[in-house]
């Protein structure tokens, strides 16, 4: 009687089946990339990853490799295959992390026989080998020809891909569907919204004055600037799905005697729907105006919104039953998809207007910290439900949706 595995493993096509069978070397290829610091300001490591990078995404044969300068950093990869085919993908990933080059950790430790600790090993470099091992396989597979694919990879997500979001407006525009590849959450969900991300800096100006002087016509600009902070605390109760962080205040000078005439913090924002960026900065100005009606103060407000969120679109819950019928049939547990917090490069693909599932990385926790780490079985396995999606839409048993048009942009922070 057959088993199980060899049952899964005769539906699908060899290259995908065997995947898992190179789960060693993708543990040795991960623990190099992630030993490549690449910090979003080291511009050395980001060339040395992108080279190394180069060197492996370069090996399909007939594809396009190019390097694209991006504002401000180092440069973006692209590797196209295929450009002109009916059914365009692009999958994508960055290559900075958030460990800059004099950071502590630096270097991978296998905790045990299947989790990898190291820099970057989650988000994203465990994505991008997700990425490139679902390529591998899918390419060998009888009716790859009929799908072009189009790998971006930038070196500046962690600071909000100021200079690469050009590229990915524009893939956006030429392929018809984006796979992103951060991390998948550590029960294996995948992700179908983010809110969009923005900050502001509320910069209050009172009038300096003697503590003591009676009568006082000093204007405390700390104790101004501490209502308007408390009041814009309170907005998330009032607006469902609207976060308000006040991330860092400063003010006032080295003397107590001294009415402190200056008083500034950042605040961190992040909304769900589109329709949500007015409705809260409307929200922010109302609580600044009485301040400001104040004889003697004046509460400016400076920023907005970086990356749009990405909604949930139609062709997105059309898709998804048959993302989950590929996992099942590659034999993942199953899982489903959810709404996060936290903005990626899929926002930007989603702002115009092409949808994307994203979170298609390996499973991994603790990102952001010395403890981050990778499952790293689960790149084969997430690899092989993203080849064999490639595969049935390839051979017509997946149609994609129509595209909707691109939801309203958002301004870069004025
Ligand atoms: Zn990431």
């Amino acid at each position: 009687m057959a088993s199980v595995a060899s049952v899964i493993a005769s539906t699908l096509p060899p290259s995908i089946a065997r995947l898992p069978e190179r789960t060693a070397e993708f543990g040795s290829l991960l623990y190099a990339w992630a030993e490549i610091n690449s910090g979003s300001g080291h511009l050395a490591g980001l060339d040395r990853m992108r080279a190394a990078l180069r060197a492996e995404f370069g090996r399909f044969a007939g594809a396009q490799v190019e390097e694209l300068p991006c504002a401000g950093t180092a440069a973006a990869l692209r590797i196209r295959m295929r450009p002109e085919a009916a059914t365009r993908i692009v999958l994508s990933g960055h290559f900075d992390t958030v460990y800059e080059a004099n950071d502590p950790f630096q270097h991978c430790r296998w905790l045990d026989a299947d989790r990898l600790n190291g820099p970057g090993v989650a988000d994203m470099k465990g994505g991008l080998l997700t990425l490139l091992a679902a390529l591998q396989a899918f390419e060998t597979t009888p009716h790859a020809a009929r799908v072009g694919w189009e790998v971006l990879l930038n070196p500046d997500e962690e600071t909000g891909s100021h200079g690469s979001r050009p590229l990915f407006v524009a893939a956006a525009q030429h392929n018809h569907f984006g796979l992103v590849f951060e991390p998948a959450r550590t029960n294996g969900d995948i992700v179908h919204s983010r809110k969009g991300t923005g900050g502001l800096v509320a910069t209050c100006r009172g009038r300096a004055s003697h503590a003591a002087k009676i009568p006082n016509d000093g204007r405390n600009a700390i104790l101004a600037l501490a209502e308007f902070l408390l009041a814009a605390s309170h907005v998330p109760a009032e607006l469902p799905g609207v976060l308000v962080n006040i991330g860092n205040i400063r003010g006032g000078g080295p003397a107590t005697n001294v009415v402190p005439d200056f008083a500034e913090a950042e605040l961190d924002l992040r909304i769900t729907k589109v329709a949500d960026r007015a409705l809260l900065l409307g929200r922010l100005e109302a609580l600044a105006a009485p301040i400001n009606a104040r004889e003697g103060f004046a509460l400016t407000l400076k920023g907005g919104f970086n990356r749009p969120p990405k909604e949930c679109l139609p062709a997105e819950e059309a898709l998804f039953p048959e993302w989950q019928r590929a996992a099942r049939d590659a034999g993942l547990a199953p899982f489903s998809w959810i709404h996060t917090g936290g903005a990626s490069d899929g926002n930007f693909l989603s702002a115009a207007g092409l949808p994307c599932f994203d979170g298609l990385g390996p499973i991994g926790d603790q990102l952001h910290s010395a403890r981050e780490f990778v499952v790293v079985p689960t790149i084969a396995q997430r690899a092989q439900v993203v080849a064999l999606f490639l595969h049935r839409l390839a051979a017509g048993e997946i149609a994609l949706p129509p595209r909707a048009p691109a939801a309203a942009s958002i301004q870069a922070p004025g």
